[in-house]
């Protein structure tokens, strides 16, 4: 730690994991011989690189780009590439370093990767987010490939920079192949893959209840977020019989007692790219908190009352108070469909108090294992109909609830899906590495 300061993010999630391993250590004396956790938490590669491009003032504007290929004992490099001012080296290896214990936790056969620029998109136009995301592809191309590092979308990164990413790699490799995910359907994207992160997440807490009797039927739901990840998460709460009641974004937070009006949230965002305070426009009994009101110690949108939470924006989005509110007003489920919103000390409340806690690489992962159907068809040259690959997502997004909650057993800790999720996934890409020699 004392050596980079700087990557709080990459730091904790490694001690989430690796805190998760006591048990299976204690056992398999084998991993550590091996140095297996001493090869993990060192990316195989990474890619740092200077992003230039000319704005529409004629201006010339320098970002930093960034690809950490992390581990590939399972398959090629897998993860999105993230889009957003806030991106550094230790944000992109926190979410490289996840990913490889998502993608494993799928069983697909996908290794682990992510990467990302701190481009910030607001208030630039159509054209200088094309000639962003060429030249973006201009250093990235020469590392990737469809079978050995496939990026795809993240924050900030939607089917828009995916199409002219895809556009500027075919133009200089010739190549028209699946070497990114999450591309649209005229470009051999795949149907549910806009959905798949978000449906998921809910797939998940339904699975979670299920063991415990209970369904989402009725439940009052919070939603953080009002990206690609919340609105499908509310999609299909609302199609499950709940009822999303909030939603955020960077301006703040939005609360709808009645529910939240999912179509008029998606025209906001997705067509006119505003903040959430204009919803007040057409619906002046619902409640907006901007951001500067927001208390000292967490986030207002974990301070309503609910039977369930789905933090759906950014990692550490969750902080203990904001757990304690939330379990204080009863909260039974936490599903996160964002990558690792809840701190460590908000979690361990979740796992302390008993509730269903889906922690994100468990609930999250159906976005990837979406995007390895989409590669899967790509290989293929097929494309399945969305009733195909949904009933393939439900039916990865179980064998994920089982593999989590089956190993928390096996561990004497019935329910505790971090460590199970943590164990399942680390012995994979652990026993895959062994396999392939000291690499
Ligand atoms: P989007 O860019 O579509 O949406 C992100 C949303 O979160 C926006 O509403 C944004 O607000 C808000 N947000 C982002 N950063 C902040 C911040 N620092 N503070 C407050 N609000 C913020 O991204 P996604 O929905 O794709 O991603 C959301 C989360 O889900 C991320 O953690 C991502 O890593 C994770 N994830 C995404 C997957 C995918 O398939 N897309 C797969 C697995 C995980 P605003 O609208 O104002 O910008």
């Amino acid at each position: 730690k004392r050596s980079s300061p700087a990557q709080a993010e990459f730091y904790q999630a490694v001690e989430e994991v690796l805190n998760s391993l006591g048990p299976l250590l204690e056992t398999n004396s084998h991993y550590q011989q091996q140095a297996i956790i001493q090869r993990m938490v060192e990316p195989e590669r990474q890619i740092m690189f200077r992003v230039p491009w000319v704005d529409d003032n004629g201006d010339i504007q320098v970002n930093k780009g960034y690809r950490v290929e992390f581990n590939s004992a399972l398959g090629p490099y897998k993860g999105g590439l993230r889009f957003h001012p806030s991106v550094n080296a230790g944000i992109v290896k926190f979410l490289g370093f996840e990913q490889i214990f998502k993608n494993a936790l799928t069983g697909l056969p996908i290794g682990g990767g992510k990467g990302g620029a701190n481009f910030d998109a607001k208030g630039r136009s159509d054209g200088e987010i094309m000639r962003f995301c060429q030249s973006f592809m201009t250093e990235l191309y020469r590392h990737i490939g469809p079978t050995s590092d496939v990026p795809a979308g993240d924050i900030g990164v939607g089917a828009r920079e995916i199409g002219y990413m895809f556009g500027q790699y075919k133009r200089l490799t010739g190549r028209y192949e699946g070497v990114l995910t999450g591309k649209s359907l005229l470009a051999g994207g795949s149907l549910v893959r806009k959905e798949a992160t978000g449906y998921g997440t809910v797939y998940f807490a339904d699975y979670m209840l299920d063991e415990r009797g209970d369904n989402l039927q009725g439940k009052r739901c919070l939603v953080s977020g009002a990206g690609n990840v919340a609105i499908y998460v509310m999609e299909k709460l609302y199609q499950l019989g709940a009822t999303p009641i909030s939603c955020s974004d960077s301006s703040g937070t939005l609360y709808h007692d009645s529910g939240v009006d999912l179509r008029l949230v998606k025209r906001l965002k997705e067509s006119q790219s505003c903040d959430l305070v204009a919803y007040l426009d057409t619906y002046p009994e619902a409640i907006h908190t901007p951001i500067a009101d927001y208390p000292k110690d967490g986030n207002a949108v974990w301070r309503y009352a609910a039977d369930a939470a789905f933090p759906c924006a950014t990692q550490n989005e969750l902080t203990l108070s904001d757990a304690k509110a939330l379990l204080k007003n009863g909260c039974q489920l936490v599903s996160e469909g964002a990558n690792m919103p809840s701190t460590q000390e908000a979690a361990d409340a979740f796992i302390d108090a008993g509730i269903a806690y889906g922690p994100s690489k468990a609930a999250n992962a159906g976005g990837v294992a979406t995007s390895q159907l989409e590669m899967a068809q790509n290989a293929s040259m097929q494309s399945w109909t969305f009733e195909q690959v949904d009933q393939k997502l439900k039916q990865i997004m179980k064998d994920i609830y089982v593999r989590a909650s089956d190993t928390a057993k096996e561990f004497g800790q019935d329910g505790n899906l971090v460590l199970g999720a943590n164990i399942a996934g680390f012995r994979r890409v652990a026993d895959a590495m062994i396999e392939q020699g000291v690499v």
